[in-house]
């Protein structure tokens, strides 16, 4: 089989691919999720760090609101019991000091308790005598009688002989109904006369003032607050958590009950669940404790914690999906772009070969029409039958029309090809206008109608820019205003627009009095193979391509360039390019739109094809001009040493020596001969062929075949004694340098004398060589083509500048199939004064 496996595979081949094409292979689903779990990692780190110092705020925030509320609560108790105390002591001072007997005292301390709400608990006033028999209750007769020696509150009076002052003791269930549970608070009494122990004084503090209290004093939802002993007995506890005041309180889970405590006073509490604040109750052996679960503390904290993680999930999500749904949509951007450049690569390619290819065609075709018409001018000239004469007439106007869709078809395509260069150069617009007018006066004429030309005195005489193109739009406006106007006339006027120092903005308009044309097709006049209507060819003939060449030219000066028209009124075309004012001095002229009227000159015609010499004999012998006619460039610039003419009509491809050079020779001859106006004719219309036509010292360019009233319009201007064309532009022209000084100086420092001698001698030989081979290769654009391409590529290298000019210029002639002998020749040229130079300068031996 004739499938080759190994190269399949070597196509295949992964070729390095950039970190952005990696990037673009990846799934976006893949890319959707990384982008999330960064989102989720990034704003998961930041989010924790920040709710972690607020729990810490928290956590600490309520510690010091605990630790407020215990030492509120502290306070609270201490002076509860500091206030009974010093009026329970002063009673017994009194007593001791005996100015107070038993009965005053019991009635004075009950009497205290109805002043003050901090007092009320004197109401519960209890006397013992000295054996612990209950003598006297303010609220529970019932306990008078029993016997309280063997409570704590009782003994550690008795015991503790001569020793005064409060005593608190744990809570207990009273022995009779209803059994309250109470805290007694009990201190000694003596006698006054011995200080001998006489009993104690109790007061029953029932818990219920404390309880309300510490309730009020919460601040947490499940604070709880207690009044405790170092045992961790509850004295008191908040009301909200001890459900019954007269029971023992429920044992909160904070505090552990004493069989689990660890010693120390912190050992009482369940401190990992519960955050806890304690202060101690100056005096009384009590502390006041309060604490809060922790959970409860950080319940908002939790809430924020999840919302935040839900919000962070739900970022992680969205921005998962959004990169993955843009990842997917670059992809796919990407992709089209791609395959859009891979097109639009394909058909600017398909375009530049198209237009090369039309370049070439229509360059081909001029040349054999040369022939054609200018045979057939010539056979018009002879006698010829009626019926002859209007097959005559038929082949000149076809081959007339024939040519000029050739011409703008080249045109066209040459822009199209990116070969437009415009000149730079000094020109008079009034001679722009005076030519147009000559060469459309005599159609204007035929066809009975006004043309009529209004040069604004306004505007500069001189300007500069490309005199060409600008007549070729003017005439091109002007003669299709004529072509569809059969009544009236048309109008030019030219004037500024605009003016500063630096630049004018001519406006050129022309108005006819014509068909008009339909406003829905005044859009796309200026696009390329259009025409108002279909029958226009039919009618009026041409190609649809002279508006779109226009367009393009006018653009291409950075103009504009638009139509205003009614149907069966007329229509008016304007153009506005920005020019440049002259830099030469401007040339005196008088132009008087008058046609111009020829006096007979001395004409010397060099033109190697015979019946092109015989077509200008036949057109220009009829005005009375003398012609004296040569083959060659060498017979020309010997007649033109020997004689003085008006003008020559210099051919360009000539044998022996052609135009270009004769040209030369010419302007080095003695003066006044050398000044002797030369017009260039050559089929070769490209910009390049104007340009070393110009450079070599010609007047005006004429392409073959010749359009005959710009020719007698040229000859008209000099009859009359005016410069032509733009001969003072040309002579500033410099030359083309021969070599690149600053390249070989380099090159010299670079590798040194020797080095560079070789270098230049390789070069030389190289060239040598090279142009040989483009010689023997003959009209062989291929096989040129690709020599001068190789001579083009090198020689700039090593600063042989003319050379690699010249052979530029040889390989893009030969690319669109054109053979061009005398620019061969001038690289054959250009390499030899390159080596004489070379050899002069002792750079390179001579051969
Ligand atoms: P063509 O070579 O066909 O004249 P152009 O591009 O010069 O091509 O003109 C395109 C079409 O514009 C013409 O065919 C004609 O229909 C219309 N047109 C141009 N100038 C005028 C005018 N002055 N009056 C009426 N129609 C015009």
């Amino acid at each position: 089989m004739g499938v080759d496996v190994r190269g399949d595979r070597l196509t295949d081949k992964p070729q390095d691919l950039s970190w952005r094409d990696r990037f673009a292979s990846l799934r976006p689903g893949i890319v959707g999720a990384a982008a999330a779990l960064v989102i989720v990692i990034v704003f998961g780190a930041g989010a924790s760090w920040f709710l972690w110092r607020d729990r810490s705020e928290v956590l600490a925030g309520t510690r010091a609101e605990l630790t407020s509320s215990a030492t509120a609560g502290a306070g609270m108790v201490e002076r509860g019991v500091g206030t009974i105390d010093i009026v329970v002591s002063l009673a017994i001072d009194e007593f001791a000091s005996g100015q107070m007997g038993l009965e005053d005292l019991k009635a004075w301390l009950l009497r205290q308790s109805s002043y003050s709400n901090a007092l009320s608990s004197l109401s519960s006033l209890f006397l013992a005598d000295a054996q612990g028999i209950v003598t006297f209750s303010g609220s529970n007769p019932a306990v008078i009688g029993l016997n309280a020696s063997d409570r704590d509150y009782f003994t550690v009076h008795r015991n503790a002989s001569g020793a005064r002052g409060i005593f608190i003791d744990a809570p207990l269930i009273g022995r009779v109904k209803p059994h309250r549970r109470f805290v007694p608070m009990t201190w000694p009494l003596r006698t006054s006369a011995d200080g001998r122990f006489a009993g104690i004084v109790g007061v029953v503090a029932h818990s219920e003032s404390y309880a309300d209290v510490f309730s009020i004093l919460l601040t947490q939802p499940d604070q709880i607050m207690v009044l405790i002993d170092p045992l961790g007995r509850i004295y008191a506890m908040d009301s909200l958590h001890w459900p019954s005041l007269d029971r023992e309180p429920p044992r909160p889970d904070f505090l552990l009950a004493p069989s689990d405590q660890r010693g120390s006073n912190s050992g009482m509490f369940r401190s990992d669940d519960y955050l806890v604040a304690r202060t101690e109750v100056r005096g009384l052996g009590l502390q006041v404790a309060t604490a809060v679960p922790v959970v409860s503390v950080l319940k908002a904290w939790w809430v924020r914690t999840w919302i935040a993680a839900v919000l962070i999930g739900l970022a992680g999500l969205g921005t998962g999906v959004l990169a993955g749904l843009l990842h997917r949509y670059v992809r796919e951007l990407r992709r089209a772009a791609t395959a859009a450049q891979v097109a639009q690569a394909r058909a600017e390619a398909g375009d530049r070969a198209k237009a090369q290819f039309l370049a070439a065609m229509s360059h081909e075709i001029r040349t054999p029409m040369t022939g054609v018409l200018g045979m057939a001018d010539l056979l018009a000239a002879e006698r010829l039958k009626p019926r002859q004469q209007a097959y005559l007439q038929a082949i000149r106007t076809s081959g007339r029309h024939l040519l000029s869709v050739i011409n703008d078809v080249l045109d066209f395509s040459r822009f199209n090809a990116g070969g437009l260069v415009l000149e730079d150069i000094d020109f008079s617009v009034a001679q722009i206008g005076e030519q147009t007018r000559s060469i459309l006066a005599p159609t204007a004429r035929d066809k009975g109608l006004r043309l009529t030309f209004d040069l604004s005195p306004d505007l500069p005489v001189t300007l500069r820019g490309d005199p060409t193109r600008l007549r070729q739009i003017l005439v091109n406006l002007v003669g299709n205003a004529l072509k569809f106007t059969s009544e009236g006339g048309v109008d030019v006027r030219i004037f500024a627009k605009d003016m500063n120092d630096e630049q004018v903005l001519c406006r050129f308009e022309v108005e006819d009095t014509g068909i008009g044309i339909p406003s829905d097709r005044l859009d796309d006049l200026f696009q390329a193979f259009t025409q108002a209507d279909l029958s226009t060819t039919r009618k009026y003939g041409g190609s649809g391509l002279g508006l779109a060449i226009c367009r393009q030219l006018v653009h291409a000066m950075g103009g504009k360039i638009g139509v205003k028209s009614d149907v069966g009124q007329g229509s008016l075309f304007w153009f506005e390019v920005p020019l440049d004012h002259a830099r030469a001095e401007p040339i005196p002229h008088s132009v008087t739109w008058q046609e111009v009227a020829s006096r007979p000159l001395r004409i010397l015609v060099a033109e190697d094809v015979e019946i092109n010499r015989d077509l200008i004999q036949a057109a220009l012998g009829r005005d009375g001009h003398e012609l004296v006619l040569v083959e060659n460039g060498q017979e020309a610039v010997r007649m033109a040493g020997q004689e003085q003419f008006d003008v020559i009509l210099m051919d360009v491809q000539m044998p022996v020596m052609d135009g270009i050079e004769a040209t030369r020779r010419i302007r080095a001859l003695p003066p006044p001969r050398n000044a002797v106006p030369i017009l260039a004719l050559t089929a070769n219309v490209m910009e390049a062929e104007r340009k070393r036509c110009r450079e070599a010292g010609m007047n005006e360019v004429f392409t073959k075949p010749v359009v005959w009233p710009e020719l007698f319009a040229a000859l008209g201007a000099i009859s009359q004694g005016k410069p032509s064309g733009s001969r003072q532009a040309c002579q500033e022209q410099v030359e083309l340098a021969l070599l690149d000084e600053e390249r070989i100086g380099s090159l010299g420092s670079m590798a040194g004398p020797a080095k560079l001698a070789e270098f230049l001698s390789n070069a030389m030989m190289s060239a040598e060589q090279l142009h040989g081979e483009i010689m023997e290769a003959g009209p062989e654009p291929a096989a040129v083509a690709k020599l001068a391409h190789r001579l083009a590529g090198t020689a700039p290298s090593f600063g042989l500048t003319r050379i690699g000019t010249i052979a530029r210029e040889v390989e893009q002639r030969a690319l669109i199939g054109e053979h061009d002998a005398a620019l061969i020749g001038n690289l054959g040229i250009a390499v030899a004064e390159t080596r004489q130079e070379l050899v002069r300068r002792e750079l390179v031996a001579a051969t």
